[in-house]
């Protein structure tokens, strides 16, 4: 792709900042996220950790504050080794009325058994505690879930047994949660049934409803968390603890994976834009970065461009400015001794072509001069040789006619080249000129069988120019016209004067030029490759020269196969 020097530098920049940033930010992004979805997960085990240490540490403080409250018994009712009973049960409805227990049952013993409470006698019924167990529950009348808590006293023998609402530990669970919108922390018993209530009403029941495993996985005293299904059609995390302190059972926790992975959502998003706004950056950076360093390599080289086309219009003498990097001040050099190395063979050329052209003119006029006498003498010679000689001299003086015509150019193209062509500017009439050139040209026309005429104002015109130079121009272009013009042909040459200016026209019937080459017909050597086209490609060039230097004006419209038209003006 034919991309400029500075989109180049652009893009390359992009690529070296942006590709690595993208598979870093990328790499970066894959492990923070699958940090973060790791450790969001364990903060959601971590959580049903929280809650059992919480259930525990209450279970223990109703332990011990049943221990103090036997000690207390021991402390305040016992005297003499006897319990006051009377005292006992004033001790026991207090404590009960603050710490909101159901039921009591008190023994000392052979000392004292102290009950209160409406279920108070079942009490000594409940199985068994195993060792670690803080708690038991039993769904003691319908509906109303209650835990016994037992403690043994410092006094021999002495045993508390109380009854607490569920109501006590629940709060544990439903208490507003670290879980969020869509989580939830609750307690089941040792076969899966729920001791807490759960959070979604709708799904409370008495087994838990959908994906087992997380349940089945506690239940078999294992501590972990996982993903798995819920009740809700969305994945959900599940953290779980085993806890052997309420005979068995399980703490079980659960959020909607959704929800708990919100956080890397938005950090997503906060990286996708940051990444824009980075690249956003990276990419104006990396324009203004490369137009700065490309300008170094393209002024330079632009103003290089601009010298070598300006050597190409023959401008050899400018200087070239070369600044920028060594490597291209170094190409400006070259090119500035090119150039002037250039600029010497030409003048070399010119001067010897020059001096050749000028040389050749005198034994030139000389060969015209004795073809013309060999002409005026050939009277004298009888007619075979007279019919003999006659061609041969004609086609001389032809070819010496030729090669003065190119000799002149030849010499009027130096002449311009070096600067040292004169216009010798002064009044004549237009009309006596056109009359002459007509004079001149009718006969070689006619011979050829082109029609020629002329079409110009009959009122005088008088203009102050180079009648030379004028001349030299309208013959170049009648002779084109004559050379290009076919037999049958016209041609026609139109002066029209104008406000400022007179116009010359001439018009040939020829076989026209292409348009490409309207406008490269007056360059130097310009020709047209044309069968039997011997041109020199200088008439028109010199005819141009001569037009500009009387602040004039040269072109041609044509057509293929229509003719040509060759206009030109000077200014009056
Ligand atoms: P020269 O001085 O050798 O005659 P010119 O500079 O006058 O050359 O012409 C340059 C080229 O322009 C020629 O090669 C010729 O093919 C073309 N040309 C000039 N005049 C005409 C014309 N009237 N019709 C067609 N072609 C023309």
């Amino acid at each position: 792709m034919n991309w400029s020097f500075r989109t180049r530098i652009s893009f390359l920049l992009i690529a070296l900042v942006l590709i690595p940033s993208i598979v870093l930010g990328t790499l970066g992004y894959w492990t923070s996220s699958d940090v973060i979805r790791k450790e969001t997960i364990r903060s959601v085990g971590m959580v049903a950790n929280n809650k059992k240490e919480l259930l525990v540490f209450r279970l223990h403080r109703q332990k011990e504050r049943a221990v103090e409250f036997l000690d207390s018994i021991v402390s305040t009712c016992m005297q003499a080794g006897t319990v006051n009973q009377l005292c006992a049960q004033r001790l026991l409805a207090s404590f009960m009325e603050t710490d909101s227990i159901l039921d009591a049952d008190i023994i000392f013993p052979g000392v004292i058994s102290l009950h209160r409470g409406p279920h108070a006698d079942t009490l000594r019924n409940h199985p068994p505690f195993i060792s670690q167990q803080l708690a038991q529950f039993s769904s003691h009348s319908a509906n109303k879930l209650t835990y016994i808590v037992e403690a043994k006293g410092h006094t021999q023998g002495s045993l508390i047994s109380l009854r607490y609402n569920i109501q006590k530990i629940e709060e544990i669970f439903t208490a507003p949660l670290e879980l969020g919108a869509t989580g939830e922390t609750f307690l089941v018993d040792a076969q899966g049934f729920f001791l807490t209530k759960s959070r979604f009403p709708s799904h409370q029941g008495h087994s838990h409803p959908i994906d087992a495993r997380p349940m089945i996985a506690c239940l078999s005293h294992h501590d972990s968390e996982m993903l798995a299904g819920d009740y809700r059609p969305e994945p959900v995390i599940h953290g779980f603890r085993f806890v052997p302190e309420i005979g068995g059972g399980c703490i079980m926790a659960h959020i909607q994976q959704k929800e708990a992975f919100l956080p890397l959502k938005n950090l997503r998003s906060k990286i996708f834009l940051s990444a824009l706004a980075f690249a956003i950056l990276a990419v104006s950076l990396s324009f203004w970065i490369a137009d700065r360093f490309a300008a170094q390599f393209t002024r330079p080289l632009t103003k290089l461009v601009e010298r070598m086309k300006a050597a190409q219009a023959g401008d050899l003498d400018s200087p070239v400015f070369m600044g920028g990097p060594k490597e291209i001040a170094l190409l400006g050099r070259g090119f500035s001794d090119l150039a002037s190395q250039l600029k010497q063979s030409i003048e070399l050329r010119d001067d010897f072509v020059a001096i050749v052209s000028h040389d050749l003119k005198n034994p030139l006029a000389l060969l015209s001069l004795n073809a013309s006498l060999m002409e005026k003498n050939l009277g004298q010679l009888g007619d075979e040789a007279k019919l003999s000689l006659m061609p041969k001299i004609e086609s001389m003086r032809r070819h010496l006619a030729r090669m003065n015509e190119m000799v002149c150019s030849v010499l009027d193209l130096t002449a311009i080249r070096s600067g040292n062509f004169k216009l010798l500017r002064e009044p004549f009439n237009v009309n006596a000129l056109i009359a002459e050139i007509m004079d001149t040209f009718r006969p070689l026309m006619a011979e050829k069988g082109i029609v020629f005429k002329d079409e110009v104002t009959t009122h005088e015109i008088v203009a102050s120019l180079d009648r030379g130079r004028t001349l030299q121009v309208l013959s170049n272009l009648l002779g084109n016209a004559l050379k290009f013009t076919p037999s049958g042909g016209e041609v026609t040459l139109q002066v029209v004067e104008k406000e400022k200016e007179i116009q010359f026209l001439v018009r040939d019937s020829g076989p026209g030029i292409p348009p490409e080459e309207l406008e490269r017909i007056f360059e130097r050597f310009h020709r047209l490759k044309r069968e039997r086209d011997f041109s020199s490609g200088l008439g028109l060039y010199i005819a141009k020269e001569f037009v500009r230097a009387h602040g004039g004006k040269i072109w041609v419209e044509s057509e293929v196969g229509m003719g040509s038209r060759f206009y030109f003006t000077l200014p009056l």
